[in-house]
C-alpha cells in the first residue's frame, strides 16, 4: 500500500501495562548507587524523574529533601470514603552499588533483552517505583477514585539505614503519613510455581530483628613472653567462637509455621515441625530469603585486637551480626549474654525492631483477591524475611502495619532470591505488567 492507502491509525492509548516497562528503565538508567557515606549523586535526579512523571498527568507532590541530593517524594490520592483509615504504598529509590565488569549488560542501561528488564534496580526495587508510577498516572488519567486515602512515597536511603529517607520522613513530616495505618512495599508479592495450576505468591508478613554487636574483652597487657592468665585475646575469642557455633534451636514463629504448613500442604508433603527441611528442599533459592527464619542466627563478622606479636594487648574486640526472631528478643540477648559471659561486655553497633503481623483482615483479602483476578492458580501464603525494609520504621515511628506485596508473577525456573543486590539483575516485562494489573485492582478496590 502507498501511504495514502494505509489505514488511519490512532495511535494506542497509554495505560499502566503499555508504559511500566519503559518507566521502570528510565529509573535504572538514573545511577541512585548508595555507597553508604553519603556520596553518589543519583537520589536527587532519580526523585526528580518521579516528580516530572507525575507532573505530566497533573499530579502535584510534596519533594522532601532531607540532605543535598536525598531526595523524597511523596503524593496524596483522596479517596471517595473518608471513614477509611489510608494506606501506604512506597518504594526506594536508591539502590546498592554494581560492578559494571561482573555484568553481562550495562548496569545502567536500563536494556531490554530476551523479555526482560535489566539492571541495579530491577528487582530492588525500581520495579515497584516503576509500577507504583504507572498504576498512579492510569488512575489520574482515567479519573477514577480509590475508596481510601493512597499515600506514595519514594523514598532515598534505604539501603544504609534509611536515616536520609522513610526515618527522616516520620520523624519530620509526619502529617504527610496522616491516617495511615497500612503499608505494603518490598519484598513479598512474587510466585512459587508448584506446577502449572497451582502457584503460591509469598506476602511477607514478618521481619527479623536485628543486632550488630560489639564484644568487648578487657585484660591485663603485657609482654608476650610471660605468663599471662588474663589476656584480652584468649578471653574474646573464646566468646566469639561460642556465639558463633553456637546451635540456635529451630524455633516456629507464628509465621514461619504457617509458612511452613501451607508449603508442605501445597507440594503434598507431610509437615514435621522438628524436621522441617524437606519443606524447604521444595522452595529452591527461594530458601535464601527464608532459610535463616527458623531460628536466631549470630555471625561474627569482625575481629580487632593487638598491634605487635610480642605485646599482649589490653583490649580485644569483635562485631558479631545477630538476627533475632519477632517475638523472641528476650531470650535472645539472654542466651548471648551466658555464651559470651561476665568478662565480656556488648555494646550496640545497631539494633533494629523484629516485626510481625498476622495474616489475616481486609487488606490481606484484597491482595489475595486481586491475585486470584489475574492468576487462578494463586495461592497467597505469609512468609518472614531474614532481612529488613523501610516497613520497620514505618511500624516503629508512627505504628502503621506494613506487608510485603511487590506482585510478580514470574518464571517457574527464574532464580529470584539471587536478583537482589546480585550480578545481572533483571525482572520480566510481562511480570511488570501483571504487577500493574494487580496493584490496580488492590488499590482502587480496597
Ligand atoms: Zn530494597
Amino acid at each position: 500500500m502507498t501511504p495514502a492507502e494505509t489505514p488511519a491509525e490512532t495511535p494506542a492509548a497509554t495505560t499502566a501495562e503499555s508504559e511500566v516497562a519503559e518507566l521502570c528503565a528510565e529509573l535504572i538508567r538514573i545511577d541512585s548507587s548508595n555507597y553508604g557515606d553519603g556520596s553518589g549523586p543519583g537520589e536527587r535526579a532519580a526523585a526528580e524523574a518521579v516528580m516530572a512523571r507525575l507532573a505530566e498527568v497533573g499530579i502535584e507532590a510534596t519533594y522532601v529533601e532531607s540532605a543535598p541530593g536525598r531526595g523524597n517524594v511523596i503524593t496524596r490520592v483522596a479517596g471517595s470514603d473518608p471513614s477509611l483509615p489510608a494506606l501506604l504504598v512506597h518504594g526506594h529509590l536508591d539502590v546498592v552499588p554494581a560492578n559494571a565488569a561482573d555484568w553481562s549488560v550495562d548496569p545502567f542501561a536500563g536494556e531490554v533483552r530476551d523479555g526482560y528488564i535489566w539492571g541495579r534496580g530491577a528487582v530492588d526495587m525500581k520495579d515497584m517505583d516503576a509500577m507504583m508510577l504507572a498504576v498512579l498516572r492510569q488512575l489520574t488519567r482515567e479519573g477514577r477514585r480509590p475508596r481510601r486515602d493512597l499515600v506514595f512515597a519514594w523514598v532515598a536511603d534505604e539501603e544504609a539505614g534509611g536515616v536520609y529517607g522513610a526515618r527522616h520522613l516520620t520523624a519530620h513530616h509526619p502529617e504527610l503519613f496522616e491516617d495511615v495505618t497500612e503499608a505494603i512495599s518490598e519484598v513479598g508479592g512474587y510466585s512459587l510455581e508448584v506446577d502449572p495450576s497451582l502457584r503460591l505468591y509469598l506476602i511477607e508478613t514478618a521481619q527479623k530483628g536485628l543486632a550488630w554487636m560489639k564484644l568487648i574483652a578487657d585484660g591485663t597487657a603485657g609482654h608476650g613472653s610471660m605468663l599471662n592468665s588474663d589476656n584480652a585475646v584468649t578471653e574474646l575469642a573464646t566468646a566469639v567462637a561460642r556465639v558463633g557455633a553456637h546451635p540456635w534451636p529451630i524455633t516456629l514463629t507464628p509465621t514461619v509455621r504457617q509458612f511452613l504448613t501451607e508449603v508442605a500442604d501445597a507440594f503434598g508433603i507431610p509437615f514435621d515441625e522438628h524436621d522441617p527441611q524437606p519443606i524447604l528442599d521444595r522452595i529452591g533459592p527461594l530458601v535464601r530469603f527464608v532459610g535463616a527464619t527458623l531460628s536466631h542466627t549470630t555471625n561474627p563478622t569482625q575481629l580487632g585486637a593487638g598491634y605487635k606479636s610480642n605485646v599482649i594487648p589490653g583490649q580485644a574486640t569483635a562485631v558479631i551480626d545477630g538476627r533475632f526472631l519477632p517475638g523472641h528478643e528476650e531470650d535472645f540477648f539472654k542466651t548471648v549474654d551466658t555464651l559470651i559471659g561476665p568478662k565480656v561486655r556488648r555494646e550496640f553497633v545497631h539494633h533494629d525492631i523484629a516485626l510481625e503481623t498476622t495474616f489475616d483482615g481486609a487488606l490481606v483479602e484484597s491482595m489475595i483477591a486481586a491475585l486470584k483476578a489475574e492468576d487462578p492458580a494463586a495461592r497467597a501464603v505469609p512468609y518472614c524475611m531474614s532481612g529488613g525494609t523501610d516497613n520497620k520504621t514505618f511500624f516503629a515511628d508512627l505504628g502503621v502495619r506494613g506487608f510485603g506485596f511487590v506482585p510478580l508473577r514470574l518464571p517457574a525456573d527464574m532464580d529470584f532470591a539471587s536478583m537482589f543486590h546480585g550480578v545481572d539483575e533483571r525482572v520480566p516485562v510481562d511480570a511488570l505488567q501483571f504487577g500493574v494489573r494487580v496493584l490496580d485492582r488492590l488499590l482502587i478496590n480496597y
